[in-house]
């Protein structure tokens, strides 16, 4: 107990520290979020800010009784808010979201506190996923059903979309606002109460959009933050008859535990899993435009992000020029903390991150690569250099993996056929980038790359209209546009017969 009451003397230096760094010192929480009340667990558990490995603060661990209080909540909450018309849920929607944009500035800094971005990639991951809301509130609007031509004798024939239930959002660090944002307001335009369980690393961005749903007058248990055990709660969640869908995005390994948990409750699954996205460019393309552009898709969120450029194949004829070109980039970033403009890339979310970078590194190294270039970082923090990696082989884990790390294996090919074969030679299939000219090739790309998302010529391509997904083992369902909803709503079939007249009635 004695290391409990130091935890309390830890929160009040940690909590004031954080409160500095706001304008609004009420959006820092460290309380779980069920049925409209702020409620404390058991236990607390500390965060740490990757830049300096200091505490950022400590939030709470709800017990067994409280989670399933949760569920009960959710479940409660459901057919109130499923029978207000989608214009009255789209209505508080889109108070939730002007209460996020209005807070945008400091949900960006406490995102840099725990998370460890830069704050420009904050304020654009608020801006990213508080679009989402928007575009689900007007987009739930128009969910219509279908009127079909009838093969039965006086019966009209017709769909209607209808909300699921409560759905369980299980999300990652690496976007600790807009991967919440991006499950829950499809799921609640669209009539379903949410619970959410956000990462370990980055509770604060998630209770920080519970304190601006309150304010928005989202209903008591709509929206729904829980914190502590991963297993227990995706346990609790899973075995739950009344979460009827599980929304996950992260490993690729923790998706197969939860797919494996939610098969007996037989709940609908959505997965968005890891990537190992190639980066082609194409032989008649710029190379020092290439390089720039693989550079920006490989270092975004310090190289931790599902799509970032895991793998950039270049043809041998460009080769040399790429190289020297992507060597200077590597050498002028500027690797400090997300709130010092200078930086260009933040640290690695914690400890162990940067040990599995030197490892890969080092399982590279025993293989015969080389380090081409490298950048410099600072003594303290959990910093891992920008580094670019020449004669890499499929045989190395950087080939293999999902590295999510600024490291850049840059790899020769001869012919479009071998790229594309390259490129396809792994277990994911997330995003893929294609940079070049030629429109033929640019099409084989595009046809030929099994990526759920394939971008030709830009960096950016996420956004609320387009189906963000996986194949493969990158994952199961899309999220954003229309089919965003597939995977919190169910298509009823209604075949409504005529009876036949009653003679002499
Ligand atoms: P992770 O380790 O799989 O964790 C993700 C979430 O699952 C966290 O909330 C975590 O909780 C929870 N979790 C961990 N172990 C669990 C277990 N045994 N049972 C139940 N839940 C468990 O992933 P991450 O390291 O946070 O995120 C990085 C991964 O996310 C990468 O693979 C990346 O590609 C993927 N990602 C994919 C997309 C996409 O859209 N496809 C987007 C972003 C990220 P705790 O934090 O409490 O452990």
């Amino acid at each position: 107990m004695n290391n409990f009451s130091d935890l309390h003397v830890h929160q009040s230096k940690a909590t004031s520290q954080i409160m500095e760094t706001l304008h609004d010192g009420k959006l820092f929480k460290t309380l779980a979020y069920i049925n409209g009340k702020w409620v404390c667990g058991d236990e607390e558990k500390p965060v740490i800010n990757p830049h300096d490995n200091s505490i950022a603060g400590y939030f709470t661990q709800l017990n067994h009784r409280q989670i399933n209080q949760a569920i009960d909540c959710a479940d409660n909450a459901f057919q109130p808010w499923r029978k207000l018309q989608a214009k009255q849920r789209a209505e508080y929607l889109h108070r939730w979201y002007d209460e996020i944009i209005k807070a945008k500035r400091d949900l960006a800094h406490l995102m840099v506190i725990e998370q460890g971005k830069l704050l420009s990639e904050a304020e654009g991951e608020i801006e990213y996923g508080a679009s989402f809301i928007r575009w689900f509130a007007e987009e739930a609007q128009r969910s219509y059903g279908e009127t079909i031509p009838s093969h039965i004798d006086n019966a009209q024939l017709m769909t209607f979309r209808e909300p699921i239930g409560v759905a369980a959002l299980i999300t990652p660090w690496n976007f600790p606002s807009a991967m919440i944002t991006r499950k829950a307001s499809a799921a609640m335009a669209i009539g379903c109460t949410v619970l959410i369980k956000p990462a370990s690393e980055t509770p604060f961005s998630a209770l920080a959009l519970a304190e601006l749903a309150e304010r928005a007058g989202i209903p008591a248990g709509v929206f729904n933050v829980i914190t502590g055990n991963a297993q227990t709660i995706s346990t609790l969640f899973c075995d739950s008859d009344k979460v009827k869908a599980l929304s996950f995005t992260g490993s690729t390994q923790v998706g197969k535990l939860l797919l494996e948990k939610a098969a007996h409750t037989v709940k609908k699954c959505s997965m968005e899993l890891g990537g190992n996205a190639p980066f082609i460019v194409l032989p008649d393309m710029d190379a020092k435009q290439a390089a720039t552009a693989a550079a920006e898709a490989r270092f975004q969120t310090s190289g931790q992000d599902c799509l970032a450029a895991n793998r950039i194949f270049v043809p041998e004829t460009l080769y040399p020029a790429f190289i020297a070109r992507f060597a200077e980039i590597v050498e002028q970033q500027v690797m400090g903390s997300g709130l010092t403009p200078a930086s260009t890339i933040g640290p690695l979310i914690n400890r162990t991150t940067v040990s599995a970078a030197q490892e890969l590194i080092a399982d590279a190294i025993s293989k015969g690569a080389h380090i081409e270039a490298q950048a410099k970082v600072p003594s303290t923090g959990n910093y891992f250099p920008a580094t670019l990696l020449t004669q890499v082989t499929p045989a190395m884990r950087v080939y293999r993996e999902e590295t999510f790390c600024p490291i850049a294996p840059v790899i020769p090919y001869r012919s479009l056929e071998q790229v594309i074969e390259m490129s396809n030679d792994t277990e994911y299939g997330l995003a893929a980038y294609v940079y070049g000219h030629d429109i033929h090739q640019i099409w084989q790309c595009m046809r030929g790359l099994e990526f759920g998302m394939v971008s030709v010529n830009s960096v950016k391509m996420t956004g609320p209209p387009i189906p963000f997904g996986g194949m493969k083992q990158s994952g199961l369902g899309r999220e954003g546009s229309k089919h965003g909803f597939d995977d919190f709503s169910e298509v009823k079939y209604c075949c409504l017969g005529a009876l036949p007249t009653v003679s002499g009635s």
